[in-house]
């Protein structure tokens, strides 16, 4: 048995199993099992370390451990060692540890159409803004703007990584959510009647749903079984949309071809994705 899985901690949420689980047996490759791996931070080294010797080819990892995933690997590639985290351990048969973030590429991917002289603004300045940030300037984007809650960390990170700090709902081609909150209110998105007092904003930035409107790509990181408000605003007043559950199967579908070495089956992983059922709030 080759075993592959995924360390956070919360984890049974994640739709990772199900997507990874889906995409072996539509490859006919019974003798593979990925599974959640729930550690909590205390013995994430150690357990980590220990996957190799228990049948372990490799590992996703997420929240909390993305920055200790970096911290333990023996080799770190440009990508990981750039954003600062890693969502993807290989174990060799050696006991060496690779670290790879498949969380950008993943997000250009699921983009699909190039953001190579686009203007971007990324809402939030966590560690999924950070990949997004990294991403985008890497894939050629002409300039990122970071509008986060927190202002010292918009300028932080965008000092690090090249980016420029926004303090408002500036002009930009491509709209990503990083924050971890989405549009929210009584109103909801355009075509639905509103007072404009009743106006909602996107969390604490203040990101209106005519704002949204003026972006003609919108991702959100954000995943729901149904368009999160932040899409449907955007999607009813034209924009190309991508929501968080594509970014999710285009970065595990990234992980599953390091490890296999096979194309990973896409339309699988994500029917698999989108049929678990939401957690519950
Ligand atoms: P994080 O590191 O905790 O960052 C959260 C960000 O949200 C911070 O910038 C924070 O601002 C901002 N924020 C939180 N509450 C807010 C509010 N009420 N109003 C305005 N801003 C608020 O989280 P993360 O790891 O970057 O993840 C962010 C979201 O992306 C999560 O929902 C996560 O599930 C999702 N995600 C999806 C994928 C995918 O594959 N689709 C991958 C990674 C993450 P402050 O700095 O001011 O606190």
């Amino acid at each position: 048995m080759t075993r592959l899985g995924v360390l956070g901690w919360p984890v049974a949420h994640s739709r990772s199993p199900a997507m990874h689980n889906a995409a072996l047996a539509a490859l006919g490759m019974t003798s593979w099992r990925y599974q959640a791996l729930p550690v909590p931070v205390h013995l994430f080294e150690e357990t980590t370390r220990a996957l190799n010797g228990s049948g372990f080819l490799g590992a996703n990892v997420t929240i909390p451990h993305k920055h200790a995933a970096l911290a333990l690997a023996d080799e770190v590639s440009p990508a990981a060692r750039a954003i600062g985290a890693a969502n993807t351990l290989t174990f060799a048969s050696d006991g060496t540890i690779s670290a790879e973030n498949t969380d950008a590429p993943g997000l250009i991917e699921a983009l699909a159409v190039s953001p190579q002289g686009m203007r971007a603004l990324v809402l939030g300045a966590g560690g999924s803004a950070r990949a997004v940030v990294w991403a985008l300037l890497a894939a050629g984007a002409n300039e990122v703007s970071v509008w986060n809650r927190t202002l010292a960390r918009a300028e932080a990170l965008a000092r690090e990584l090249g980016a420029r700090p926004a303090t408002r709902a500036e002009p930009a081609d491509l709209l990503v959510n990083c924050t971890s909150v989405g549009l929210e209110g009584r109103s909801g998105p355009p075509g639905v009647e509103r007072s404009a007092t009743e106006d909602c904003a996107l969390n604490q930035l203040g990101l209106t749903f005519d704002q949204v409107g003026e972006y003609s790509n919108v991702i959100d990181l954000v995943y729901h079984a149904q368009p999160t408000a932040l899409l449907a605003a955007a999607s009813a007043q034209g924009a190309r949309t991508v929501d968080g559950l594509q970014v999710l199967v285009a970065q595990g579908a990234l992980s599953f071809e390091l490890w296999t070495g096979r194309e990973a089956p896409r339309e699988v992983m994500e029917r698999a994705a989108r049929e678990q059922d939401p957690p519950p709030d």
